[in-house]
């Protein structure tokens, strides 16, 4: 069994942007809107931040309170759209219930939108058309590409089917010429589609939800949840007993986090001319 290093693959990609960075006579800007108070975010954000600053890039926190009206996230959207000192904008989520998320990541210039949210960044991954792409599935496949694991004919099962993970993560492996099969809550049995996969990617957010008994020898197990235990970081896979089934395995924390945040950072460079 071979775990698969998400934070020393991510350390790699953000290596090379810190050089890129350092060659590059551009100032580079990110904007991230946080609104609201949510604790998992603060330290989300306050991660992304710490990284433009040893990056060299140009961090600018909005933090906005709990009560901000939708308008107003809007009309800073806008703002951040035109300002040339921005090249990527990202909404912290989740927002407050009053605000409808979709409606501001549609709003982030399809130009800045880092996170690939917009309607015409999705639009373009479902049809094949190169566009930024949500990071964690993006991620995802880097990871498996690195260690050279094949995705052609292969029968890869999604527990997830949202639009920041499940979604994108099928199209990126349909173009990949990947057999994919996207489970959910109302899937029944199952343990029968999972025992089928060549390749598990489970994103849940149940702690332990993938046993022994669910996945074959062999299997290529990517974990994607992040839950907390006695506030320490866990994953959707039970690892000790898995691990002994699979040929590969994603670790929690250190496998898919790091890698989400090193596209983040891929992503924003891909706004440079
Ligand atoms: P989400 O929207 O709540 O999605 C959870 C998915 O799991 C849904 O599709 C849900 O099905 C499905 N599900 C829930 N209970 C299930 C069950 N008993 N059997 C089968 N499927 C079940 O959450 P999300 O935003 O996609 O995130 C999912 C997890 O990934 C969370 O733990 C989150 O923290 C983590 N995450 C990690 C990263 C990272 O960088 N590592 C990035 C993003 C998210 P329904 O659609 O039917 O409700």
């Amino acid at each position: 069994m071979t775990i698969l290093d998400g934070a020393k693959v991510a350390s790699e990609i953000l290596e090379n942007i810190k050089i890129k960075i350092q060659e590059c006579s551009q100032k580079i800007g990110f904007a991230i809107i946080w609104v609201g108070n949510d604790e998992a975010s603060a330290i989300y954000v306050k991660n992304k931040l710490k990284k433009c600053d040893e990056l060299g890039i140009e961090g600018h926190l909005y933090h906005l309170e709990e009560n901000t009206k939708e308008e107003e996230v809007l009309n800073l959207i806008k703002k951040l759209n035109n300002d040339n000192n921005i090249n990527g904008i990202l909404l912290q989520s989740p927002v407050p219930s009053h605000i409808d998320i979709k409606k501001c990541f549609n709003l982030i210039s399809p130009l800045k939108d880092i996170d690939g949210f917009s309607n015409i960044s999705v639009g373009n991954l479902s049809l094949g058309v190169p566009s930024f792409v949500s990071c964690t599935p993006k991620g995802i496949i880097r990871l498996l590409d690195y260690y050279h694991i094949p995705l052609k004919g292969k029968n890869v099962v999604i527990i997830n089917r949202s639009n920041i993970v499940g979604k994108p993560l099928f199209n990126l492996l349909i173009e990949r010429d990947a057999t994919v099969t996207m489970c959910h809550s109302k899937t029944e049995n199952l343990k029968d589609f999972t025992l089928n996969a060549d390749i598990l990617i489970s994103a849940v957010g149940i702690p332990k939800f993938i046993t022994e008994d669910m996945v074959k020898d062999g299997t290529v197990v990517i974990d994607v949840g992040i839950s907390r235990i006695d506030g320490k970081v866990c994953g959707d896979v039970n690892f000790a007993s898995v691990s002994k089934k699979a040929s590969y395995i994603t670790p929690v924390p250190k496998g898919v986090g790091p890698m989400t945040i090193a596209m983040i950072f891929e992503n924003l460079m891909a706004t440079i001319k």
